[in-house]
């Protein structure tokens, strides 16, 4: 199905970096979809090269909710042609066209589950993390945040909210190239997960992963070779 909506906020990289952008926009009434799926984005300006009559469409994760009132996608901005950064000309109140939702990067039973968030790859992911918390879940949730810099540490305000109201919700994140003002240990999730006790046997606790395909590849081998199971390692790769 195909829906019309207008754009109720945008939230912008603030530095020179230009990387990504939040959008939130109207949710229509009979629009539903489950935390991990994506949807389909596209706007009236923006069409195919080569056919003008057809729009571009393009792939983004639903960022919110179900529960929430609104849409949100988190956006990385991707050089000077595409979609992406023609977004950067849009505004509040402004229209975007999208269809779905689609995809089966669903959320399952589980002990333990783990987060594996690679820069914008948080998107569903935060998705599934507010849905899990919002409906009293109490087993526990790790999130491994890997990230560039701190300007591309998204939802860090609301990640740090979480864990102080939520005992069992723990926020592990690494940047890979912090700002020389930014006094953390710098590395890749990897680290992080090797430091990490986990409360059930390892080959019962449950990954969920969004990212770069490649980073995604070399994150699933280490699991692998550290005990977890292949069987329980789940992923969305851009
Ligand atoms: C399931 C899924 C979920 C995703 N979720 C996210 C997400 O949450 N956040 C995120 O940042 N990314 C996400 N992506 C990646 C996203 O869909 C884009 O591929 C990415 O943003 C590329 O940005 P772009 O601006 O080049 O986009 P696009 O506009 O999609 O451009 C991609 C390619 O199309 C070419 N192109 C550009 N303009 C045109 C045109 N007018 N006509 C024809 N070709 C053109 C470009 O040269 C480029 O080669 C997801 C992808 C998938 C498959």
């Amino acid at each position: 199905m195909e829906f019309k909506s207008k754009i109720l906020e945008i939230k912008k990289c603030e530095d020179e970096n230009n990387c990504f952008r939040i959008i939130k926009f109207e949710k229509p009434k009979d629009f539903s979809y489950q935390s991990g799926q994506f949807l389909m984005l596209a706007c009236d300006d923006f069409k195919l090269r080569g056919n003008p009559e057809q729009l571009k469409w393009s792939s983004f994760s639903i960022a919110s909710a179900p529960f929430q009132k609104y849409l949100e996608l988190c956006i990385r901005i991707f050089g000077s042609d595409g979609l992406t950064n023609h977004l950067n000309s849009k505004k509040t109140g402004d229209t975007v066209n999208f269809k779905g939702a689609f995809g089966n990067f669903l959320l399952k039973d589980f002990k333990e589950i783990s987060f594996v968030a690679l820069g914008t790859g948080i998107a569903p992911l935060i998705s599934m993390i507010r849905t899990l918390l919002n409906n009293g879940e109490k087993k526990p949730i790790n999130l491994f945040y890997g990230f560039r810099n701190r300007c591309c540490f998204l939802y860090h305000e609301e990640l740090e909210q979480m864990q102080k109201e939520h005992p069992n919700f723990k926020l592990n994140f690494v940047p890979s190239n912090p700002e020389s003002d930014w006094d953390v240990p710098k590395g890749f999730v990897q680290d992080l997960i090797e430091k990490t006790d986990f409360s059930v046997p390892k080959n019962e606790v449950d990954f969920y992963m969004c990212g770069i395909p490649k980073a995604l590849d070399a994150i699933k081998e280490f699991l692998i070779e550290k005990g977890f199971n292949s069987e329980k390692i789940f992923y969305e790769k851009w």
